[in-house]
């Protein structure tokens, strides 16, 4: 696509939104010159390119198309057919997986429908099989009582979410903890590592039903091999939720033992983040479990997202370009760069370093709480988001811990030399912010003390390093 042509297509896209809400066009606008301004770190996050985005805004969101290819319950669906099978073909071929299903709304909906294709494979359950059968609304309590009684306690052990698992792999509050019996292993408290002694002692004791590795806040590779191992030696279906290092799967970085299409009986993603597509989520699995996979619709999902898949396809044929494989290893060699930067500079980092797009600073060496570092990172330009840290005595929400990430930043062409300034950037800003305290003097974890005029020059040195790498370069909105 040409320069101009990109131009062209966003301009006239918000010229068309601002005749009906012009509050929404400027909106969307304010979004573009927010994200063009900010050093975004959020390791979660990352910049679509403009043919996944373009992909989105059209007719294809109008369609109704439950069911799998070739297989509706709507009529008319052939053009959704045609966009679904290419993201599956693109993402099998990408992945060396034997089915893709590329129908998840997300990453939570990917699992969910997962861990509903690895019960009805291993559990014989009557009042299940009539679930899938049937549209979810349309059971009764007694369906439901039913179904819950015969599937009789089913156990899952993933990784804790301290230590840096998803909300998805058991957590209590999360239906994945109700669904299940849930227990978790977490990380060796000296290194911060996984210790896979103990997660096959803990799989010995539990014999759960389902082995989940995968992470949303953990420094390191995981060898799948290994949890494959111990999988297998207590006869569990093995799941990785490789939401958050698809692009370095994908791009080849993660390989041998530590790829887990390799090793898992299933593996989930979004496709969002490293990964760089929009935001939506897929199922990769072998023939086994494909069948169960593909009932997503009507178990867990209702029709699928035609525009979203159609963005999937665009993306996923992007990430098997040659120059995606160089664009994931900038990836882990920012992370690097910049995981080096903070050490040299007295962070504290949880495991001492990274291996893969992601750095965990522990800020309690700075004497403050996640959300105080947070915040004032922010005030001085920088995006992050606060994030627990094992054993964290600050719990869930103050943290003790800032998770940063490269996928974003790496997209924009920035290197190793811009990733020792960001790293002397959150140094000067976490070193200079003092904890406060609330209204009757007390200590908080929320307030904090940072000089304005530390915040304004750390802003404007994180601006003046972006500049030379413009987001989106094509677009102009005028
Ligand atoms: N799995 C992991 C490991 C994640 O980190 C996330 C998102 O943060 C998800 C699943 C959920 O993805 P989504 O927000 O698309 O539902």
């Amino acid at each position: 696509m040409s320069r101009n042509a990109e131009s062209t297509a966003f301009r006239s896209a918000l010229e068309v939104v601002r005749g009906v809400e012009p509050r929404v066009a400027d909106a969307i606008a304010a979004e573009l010159a927010d994200q063009r301004e900010s050093l975004k770190l959020i390791a979660s996050e990352n910049y679509a390119s403009p043919a996944t985005l373009l992909a989105m805004g059209n007719w294809f969101s109008d369609k109704y198309a439950e069911g799998t290819v070739g297989r509706r319950f709507y009529a008319g669906c052939q053009n959704v057919d045609t966009v679904e099978a290419l993201a599956a073909e693109h993402a099998r071929e990408l992945f060396g997986a034997s089915h893709a299903y590329v129908q998840p709304h997300s990453g939570i909906d990917a699992n969910l429908v997962a861990f509903w294709a690895i019960l009805a494979d291993r559990v014989e359950s009557p009042a299940l099989r009539k679930a899938q059968a049937r549209q979810v609304n349309d059971l009764t309590e007694a369906d439901w009582f039913a179904l819950r009684r015969e599937l009789g306690n089913q156990r899952m052990l993933g990784m804790s979410l301290d230590a840096g698992g998803h909300l998805t792999h058991g957590f209590r509050p999360n239906i994945s903890g109700k669904m299940f019996d849930q227990r978790s292993y977490g990380t060796d408290p000296a290194t911060g590592l996984i210790d896979y002694d103990r997660v096959a002692e803990a799989a010995r004791e539990f014999k759960p039903l389902i082995l989940v590795a995968g992470y949303s806040a953990y420094p390191r590779k995981v060898n799948f091999r290994i949890m494959r191992e111990i999988a297998d030696s207590v006869g569990a279906t093995f799941m990785v939720d490789m939401a958050h290092f698809a692009g370095l799967v994908a791009g080849k970085v993660f390989t041998g033992d530590f790829d887990p299409v390799l090793h898992a009986h299933i593996v989930t993603t979004t496709t969002h983040k490293s990964l760089r597509g929009p935001r939506g989520g897929m199922v990769l699995c072998g023939p086994e479990l494909a069948d169960q996979v593909d009932r997503g619709c009507p178990m867990v999902l209702g029709g699928p997202l035609p525009h979203v898949m159609a963005a999937k396809a665009v993306a996923l044929a992007e990430a098997r370009r040659p120059d995606f494989a160089d664009y994931a290893q900038r990836i882990v060699d920012n992370a690097q760069a910049l995981a080096d930067g903070l050490l040299r500079r007295g962070a504290t980092l949880v495991t001492g370093g990274t291996d893969n797009h992601l750095v965990l600073i522990d800020v309690s060496g700075y004497g403050l709480t996640g959300r105080q570092a947070e915040q004032a990172l922010l005030d001085s330009g920088i995006v992050t988001n606060r994030n627990s840290v094992p054993q964290d005595p600050n719990g869930a929400w103050y943290t003790s811990g800032i998770r940063i990430g490269t996928p974003a930043l790496t997209t924009r062409g920035l290197g190793a030399a811009e990733m020792d300034a960001t790293a002397e950037l959150i140094h000067t800003v976490l070193s200079q912010t003092t904890p406060g305290t609330g209204p009757d003097g007390a200590p908080s974890k929320a307030k904090y003390v940072l000089d304005p005029a530390v915040a304004e020059s750390v802003g404007k040195q994180a601006a003046d390093l972006l500049t030379p790498f413009p987001l989106y370069p094509a677009v102009d909105l005028g």
